[in-house]
């Protein structure tokens, strides 16, 4: 009984490994037809100042499935990294965000808006990143002023001269480098100084947690100074309720993102969100009112 139990194991094991593999080899070939059919889409989650006033915003992907609804990027992101699909796919997501960056800039209303872009590990690995970002800023006739990318920690268990000179490289174009859920990676604080970053944003686990747990907030309030102290400009993500807003801005956090204000919203959503708050007298009174 003990063998006949543990061939059944292994036949169980081996289907399971095969059922695992058909679903990835069905969502990889999704996926390709879904950047030929056009399936993807960019949604924007406002990112607001200390007055209420809407600074920019965060670029996020979103997968329409015919048949599977919307598919969020957790679900496709990782799998794309392990194919490869995440360069023609983060490409697209480059190019999209640049055509509506620059959208903005052409009107009056939207000129101060900039955009934050995510990319992936191993799409910054590939050797012609920074052509590639190069020759989507240049086409698409943007201010790089205006873009930022963000990146997480995990890149920088990779070759610090390499990832530094790559980063430069785009900076010197006059992109800025964000820290995306700063807080959640192994790096050391050294990154903060090592790499050219402009920008941290505080992961959504320590603003969610902060009025709970004193020692979310002790962190939290650790790297809001020392932010300061770098010159990295500090965003807090997940913002969700008045409270969590009010201790950031008494920690010294000036730009916030979250549901407390917007989710990310398709483009035309996007524009009445801003339109709805230029028409208040004060924009975002009631979040911002003490
Ligand atoms: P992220 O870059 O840290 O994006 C923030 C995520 O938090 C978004 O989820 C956003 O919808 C969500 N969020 C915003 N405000 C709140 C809030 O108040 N509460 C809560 N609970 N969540 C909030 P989303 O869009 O599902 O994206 C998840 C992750 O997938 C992103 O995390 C990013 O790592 C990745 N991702 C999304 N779009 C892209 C993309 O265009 N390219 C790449 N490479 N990765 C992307
Ligand atoms: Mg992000
Ligand atoms: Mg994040
Ligand atoms: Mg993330």
């Amino acid at each position: 009984t003990n063998t006949l139990t543990a061939i059944a194991e292994l036949v169980f094991i081996v289907v399971i490994m095969h059922a695992d593999l058909s679903v990835r080899r069905m969502m990889d070939i999704e996926m390709r037809k879904a950047i030929a059919n056009g399936h993807f889409m960019l949604h924007y989650q406002p990112q607001i100042d200390e007055a209420g006033n809407v600074v920019g915003a965060e670029a996020l992907i979103r997968w329409r499935h015919a048949k599977m609804g919307e598919i969020p990027p957790v679900k496709f992101i990782p799998l794309a990294e392990e194919t490869g699909l995440i360069v023609p796919i983060g490409n697209w997501i480059m190019r999209a965000a640049c055509a509506q960056l620059a959208q903005w800039d052409a009107r009056p209303e939207t000129r101060r808006l900039s955009m934050a872009v995510n990319i992936s590990a191993s799409q910054f690995r590939q050797p012609d990143f920074v052509q590639n970002m190069y020759d989507i800023v240049r086409v698409s006739g943007v201010n790089p002023s205006k873009l930022k990318l963000e990146l997480t920690e995990s890149m920088f268990v990779d070759d610090v001269g390499a990832t530094v000179a790559k980063m430069s490289a785009l900076k010197n174009m006059g992109l800025a480098w964000s820290l995306d859920d700063f807080g959640t990676g192994y790096s050391s604080l050294s990154v903060l100084n090592s790499f050219p970053l402009s920008q941290i944003k505080i992961d959504k686990s320590f603003v969610q947690g902060m009025l709970n747990n004193a020692a979310n907030m002790a962190v939290t309030e650790a790297i809001i100074e020392l932010a300061e102290k770098l010159n990295l400009q500090v965003v807090a993500e997940g913002v969700e309720t008045v409270e969590q807003l009010n201790r950031l801005r008494q920690a010294g956090c000036r730009i916030y993102q979250g549901y407390l204000f917007s989710p990310p919203l398709g483009i035309d959503a996007f524009h009445e969100f801003l339109s709805s708050e230029a028409s208040r007298a004060e924009p975002c009174a009631g979040y911002l009112r003490q």
